[in-house]
């Protein structure tokens, strides 16, 4: 994020001019309470219009909020303030002898934003970042504080909220003893009689890499936990060298591979802590589907590969399993997530999301609430059966619709 007041990406410019950041908890409700309207942005890693807070809008960072990260050894469990990152938490997290169960491919993003769009990594057993939460702490609108944890009949919607339900100060996540992953890169997949449960299944996260310039898989990463089984990859070659996903980027960037063992959180992401873009010349778009698909899907893709191809970075292939959050693109079912990596050129690459997601029409996909897509509002309210009691939760929580904006709006919540 820069003070020009773009996302990451550079691709959306918000309307207001100013970033408020309150130094306390207090001052942070004072200004939700007097504000007509009010957005949260996270680190901004979102590639839509979901934290624009409108033209009457107040935008809020929580990152002049002490950044607290509090083990708790005997109840498992870790409280961490809004503003704070992956990368920080699980530097903190380790520190203590403790893991998260996953994480995303970069350690960057904030766990509040991350978790409030479904964000996920990869495993077939392996829910979405916010199947971690336990509780969460949320400034309403009138500048009162609530706490809401799993044995509260509101929590299936206050995780992955898409920040319509109030300022999330603070976050309480699962955590698990420490463990190591060693991560195993092949080369050259091919789709052509890929079995895809069982490829997906090889290990504690699976991820596939294509270009889609010919059929097939570029790169497969295996991520395997070192208390498991090293797999055996029989349907493709073992890279010979360290790789990037993107052809032509510097491995330097990515976290270690051939096989050599480190803490989970050095191996999870794909790329280092220490690595840190400011901005990125990319598009992302993401589709998820139920599982059972995924063969289908990838054929359906491969069919307009040659559309595909000239406009994308690379492709990358990932496992959920299914969660809860009524508003989660993995709820309720057991979900293969197919991102796209897009060059910057938004003009150029919309007409083939359109296509890509026609494609992909047949296998009722879910778009990722932080990426690109086309989707329009009443197709999208289809595909989330609890999206109702989430309205009235956001009814009951938010009456004037504060935390609305348009593009919740749009989506979720024509009403308001
Ligand atoms: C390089 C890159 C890699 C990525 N990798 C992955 C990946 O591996 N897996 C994946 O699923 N996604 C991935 N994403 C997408 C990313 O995880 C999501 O866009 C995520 O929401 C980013 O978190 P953020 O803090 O930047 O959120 P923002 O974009 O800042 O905000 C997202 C939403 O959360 C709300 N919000 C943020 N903080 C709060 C808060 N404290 N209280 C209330 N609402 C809040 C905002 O209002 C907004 O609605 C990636 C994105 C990039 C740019």
């Amino acid at each position: 994020m820069t003070e020009t007041l773009t996302n990451w990406a550079g691709n959306i410019t918000y309307t207001t001019k100013e970033l408020h950041r309150p130094h306390t908890h207090d001052a942070l409700a004072a200004l939700v309470a007097e504000s007509a309207r009010v957005r949260v942005l996270g680190s901004g890693h979102s590639f839509n219009t979901i934290a624009e807070p409108g033209d009457d809008g107040v935008l809020l960072s929580l990152t002049a909020l002490p950044p607290t990260v509090d083990v708790d050894s005997t109840a498992r469990a870790v409280r961490v303030a809004g503003g704070v990152r992956y990368a920080e938490l699980a530097r903190r997290v380790h520190e203590h002898g403790f893991a998260l169960h996953n994480m995303a491919s970069l350690p960057h993003i904030s766990v509040a934003g991350s978790v409030a769009t479904g964000t996920h990594g990869s495993g077939v057993t392996n829910g979405s970042l916010a199947s971690a939460v336990r509780e969460v702490e949320i400034v309403t609108a009138d500048g009162s504080t609530v706490t809401i944890g799993r044995d509260d009949t509101r929590f299936d919607g206050a995780v992955t909220s898409l920040g319509a339900l109030g300022v999330v100060t603070a976050l309480t996540l699962d955590l698990e003893p420490d463990f190591e992953v060693s991560q195993h890169v092949f080369t050259e997949l091919p789709l052509a009689g890929l079995d895809f449960e069982t490829v997906a299944a090889t290990a504690y996260s699976v991820s596939l890499f294509t270009d889609w310039g010919r059929p097939g898989f570029r790169q497969v990463w295996l991520k395997r936990r070192t208390d498991q089984p090293l797999p055996d990859f029989p349907w493709a070659a073992p890279a010979t060298e360290a790789m990037h996903p993107v052809p032509g980027m510097p491995a330097e960037n990515c976290t270690q591979q051939f096989g050599v063992p480190g803490p989970w959180h050095e191996r999870l992401p794909h790329f280092r802590a220490e690595f840190t873009p400011s901005s990125g010349a990319e598009l992302q778009s993401e589709y998820l589907l139920p599982r059972p698909h995924a063969l289908a899907a990838l054929h359906a893709v491969d069919a307009i590969r040659e559309h595909i191809a000239p406009l994308l970075q690379i492709c990358e292939v990932r496992t959920v399993a299914a969660d809860r959050q009524w508003l989660s693109p993995a709820y309720g079912r057991d979900t293969v997530a197919l991102h796209f990596t897009w060059v910057e050129d938004t003009a150029a690459v919309l007409p083939v999301v359109r296509r890509v997601e026609e494609a992909l029409e047949p296998f009722d996909p879910r778009p990722h609430w932080g990426k690109v897509f086309t989707t329009p509002g009443e197709v999208l309210r289809g595909r989330y059966p609890r999206l109702d009691d989430f309205r009235a939760l956001a009814e009951t929580m938010d009456p004037a619709g504060k935390f609305t904006n348009t593009f919740v709006r749009d989506f979720v919540h024509p009403l308001s």
